[in-house]
């Protein structure tokens, strides 16, 4: 594997970031990892001070979406130590988007290596307290710079990392919608592709209008079985037991979701993941057997809905302490603070390259 170059800052922002409050999505540590693939290969690896790119006005990815990204967080342990969580899954994933929108794969080895070394550079970053997180966005752009409709030859890869405060997810309320849809079969919606939020926000802005915060999205066949929710997957409670829709295509598969179904089953509960139809969700709210929804994903882990709307129906949930939705957060949060045992080897320690000379 070709060494990845380090270009450290001679200019790092960190003193400027007040931890006690960091805008959302908008602070942007000192680093990016970047590197280009051309001439069918990947190449330029290199950790560098954080920088605008400059594109040609035919950049292809402009023009025609070949755009994929991934959202993991970097924690740290209360010993200080930085954590990734299941990094693996999200090299996976990358690569399944890749291929899906015919873009080149990227190595597993660099991807990891290259979120080890930019983590352990950008450590200072990592907001300290629980719940509190560095937000890692790894993704890839065409890069060609010719208008016409056709995989493009060249890409870009890039790393950023921004500090995130902890997050209060407040509850939030879902409207179940009829008309607009999020993916369908034989489509895009199992990879993570600038498109599919894009396609995502005139509907989520009419469901706004209406007083909701987000949409609960439907299949797009018979708008009745229930997908997602923005960018979180869905559980149910009825009658004690979890519920959640399979992933067969439409759905974006989770890393949070699958483990939570892991960490559910082992502590002893029944975790169905089946087609759902929404009105099998309004007579269990309708008889009281529907005792939780919450949504589950990177940024939030865990957040409550306090209300659904299908149709003519609108309801509200109480949302209790002992709630399933706080247990299993308060289990992720623990793994990646170090303060509960990650049983299933997914927290990896960043490993610290500091012997390793620039
Ligand atoms: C990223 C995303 C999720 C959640 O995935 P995690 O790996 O748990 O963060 C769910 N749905 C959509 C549409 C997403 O983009």
């Amino acid at each position: 594997m070709q060494r990845i170059k380090i270009t450290r800052t001679s200019n790092s922002s960190i003193d400027s970031l007040d931890f006690n409050n960091i805008p959302f999505g908008s602070t942007f540590s000192d680093h990016m990892f970047e590197a280009d693939y051309k001439d069918g290969e990947w190449c330029n690896f290199e950790i560098k001070p954080l920088r605008r790119l400059s594109l040609h006005p035919g950049n292809a990815a402009l023009h025609y979406g070949q755009s994929i990204f991934e959202g993991m967080k970097a924690t740290k342990h209360v010993d200080g130590t930085p954590l990734l969580f299941r990094p693996e899954m999200h090299s996976e994933r990358i690569n399944a988007s890749a291929d899906r929108m015919c873009m080149p794969t990227f190595p597993e080895d660099v991807f990891l290596e290259a979120l080890h070394m930019l983590v352990d550079l950008e450590r200072d970053w990592i907001p300290p307290t629980e719940g509190s997180a560095l937000y890692i966005r790894p993704f890839m752009f065409a890069t060609d710079e010719a208008i016409g409709v056709r995989p493009s030859k060249s890409y870009k890869f890039i790393i950023c990392t921004l500090p995130v405060g902890p997050y209060y997810p407040k509850p939030v309320s879902l409207y179940a919608d009829t008309e607009y849809i999020r993916a369908a079969h034989g489509g895009v919606g199992e990879a993570k592709t600038a498109g599919n939020y894009a396609a995502s926000l005139y509907p989520a802005k009419k469901a706004m209008e209406k007083g909701f915060d987000q949409i609960m999205w439907l299949d797009a066949k018979e708008h009745k079985y229930v997908q997602e929710v923005g960018t979180m997957n869905i559980f149910f409670v009825i009658d004690g037991k979890l519920i959640t829709p399979s992933t067969t295509g439409t759905i974006l598969k989770g890393i949070t979701r699958n483990s939570i179904i892991h960490i559910l089953r082992d502590e002893g509960y029944q975790v169905e993941e089946r087609l759902i139809d929404i009105n099998e969700v309004i007579s269990a709210a309708k008889d009281g057997s529907l005792t939780e929804i919450f949504g589950t994903g990177t940024a939030a882990v865990v957040a409550k809905v306090d209300r659904l709307a299908y149709q003519s129906d609108d309801f509200s949930f109480e949302l209790q302490e002992d709630s399933i939705a706080n247990k299993i957060k308060a289990i992720i949060n623990g793994m990646r603070s170090g303060t509960i045992e990650d049983k299933y080897g997914w927290v990896v320690p960043v490993k610290s390259l500091a012997a390793k000379s620039v």
